[in-house]
């Protein structure tokens, strides 16, 4: 499907976007701000979110000028307070600081990474030696390694392999946070491997639907661009994934954007396809700004590369669901209303 401008000189319809798809929300970003709108319009302000509710600055900014306010730990909220945790999950030690300060939480995290907890919860049970591959000091990593802190040890890179010590060789499980690159995922387990023959893989895959996904989408498109423009915060750990993906599948460049304000001219030069995607934390207003800057560029055709269609839906979050039946509101939300694919350029 192509949208193309009929105003635009013929010598710049040859220019062109790729758009990925999926890209953007994901389904448990989508919980996690219906979470916090939810909360605000059910109890009003103030309601405190433990760090970024998700990775996306505008998101933030939105839901703070909405009264949200965004704390860094559950002690800068007063007792008895109204506290969503973020959809990157928190460790047990900070549900009980908020348990011993009475507060009124919310739990936003995303039921993948809840997920990853429980099989963290469970291997730890059995005594295992638990290699989370991770980044060190992201949330989810936190929260998870959280759950278990006695039995796992973070893995950061393939390059980190030969430093890791176990107990028991013949006893060890790797798992990993939900928004890492797959390939770089499958070589750290390769190594992890080589080193442990009898390394056991998590019951399903941690890296979450989502995050394969766009991967994909990217994958398929990059090798056609000269420049790749991922939409994404730089601390969205799966938007800054895709900058890489899009660089090792081909694309000549690759940079990622807060927004459109962000793109400089001169990346434009000389290239005739862009590529462009979007995080799992990215609404599509700041992708549909990106290809709106593209069209006033020259890139007035617009195609779609679809990998795969995305219909997963989580309900929200249990006390939220009890608040607002309590409320007499209807607990059941409606799905965000279907996003435009493609510019009216
Ligand atoms: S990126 Fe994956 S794990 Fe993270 S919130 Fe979205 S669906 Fe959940």
């Amino acid at each position: 499907m192509s949208v193309t401008s009929p105003e635009r000189p013929a010598e710049t319809k040859t220019k062109r976007v790729l758009l990925a798809a999926p890209r953007g929300y994901c389904a448990g970003v989508d919980r996690a701000v219906v979470a916090v709108e939810k909360a605000l319009e059910t109890y009003g302000t103030p309601v405190y979110v433990r760090k970024e509710i998700v990775h996306n600055k505008h998101v933030v900014e939105t839901l703070r000028e909405r009264g949200a306010i965004f704390v860094n730990e559950t002690d800068e909220v007063p007792e008895g307070g109204r506290l969503v945790f973020s959809a990157h999950g928190v460790s047990p030690a900070v549900r009980a600081s908020a348990e011993a300060r009475s507060l009124e939480t919310i739990d936003a995290t995303c039921p993948l990474v809840t997920k990853v907890h429980k099989e963290a919860v469970r291997f730890a049970k059995d005594d295992y030696d638990i290699l989370l591959i991770g980044h060190t000091g992201h949330e989810e990593v936190e929260g998870t390694a959280g759950e278990a802190p006695d039995h796992v040890q973070v893995v950061n890179s393939p390059d980190e392999v030969d430093q890791v010590v176990v107990r028991d060789p013949d006893k060890v499980v790797w798992i990993s946070q939900t928004t890492l690159s797959v390939d770089e995922t499958m070589e750290t387990v390769r190594r992890l491997r080589d080193k442990f023959p009898s390394l056991q893989d998590p019951p399903s895959d941690d890296i979450c639907y989502a995050t394969q996904n766009r991967q994909v989408a990217v994958k398929k498109l990059a090798p056609e661009c000269e420049l790749v423009i991922v939409v994404g915060s730089a601390n969205s750990s799966n938007s800054v994934r895709l900058v890489e993906v899009a660089l090792q599948s081909g694309a000549a460049a690759s940079y990622r954007v807060d927004r459109m304000t962000e793109i400089k001219e001169e990346w434009l030069e000389g290239v005739t396809t862009v590529g462009v995607t979007s995080g799992a934390s990215v609404p599509e207003i700041l992708v549909q700004d990106v290809i709106t800057y593209l069209a006033d560029h020259g890139f007035g055709t617009v195609d779609e590369v679809r990998t795969a269609t995305e219909d997963l839906m989580f309900s929200l979050p249990r006390e939220l669901r009890a608040g607002l039946k309590a409320a007499g509101e209807e607990p059941k939300r409606p799905r965000r209303e279907a996003r435009t694919e493609l510019p009216l350029a």
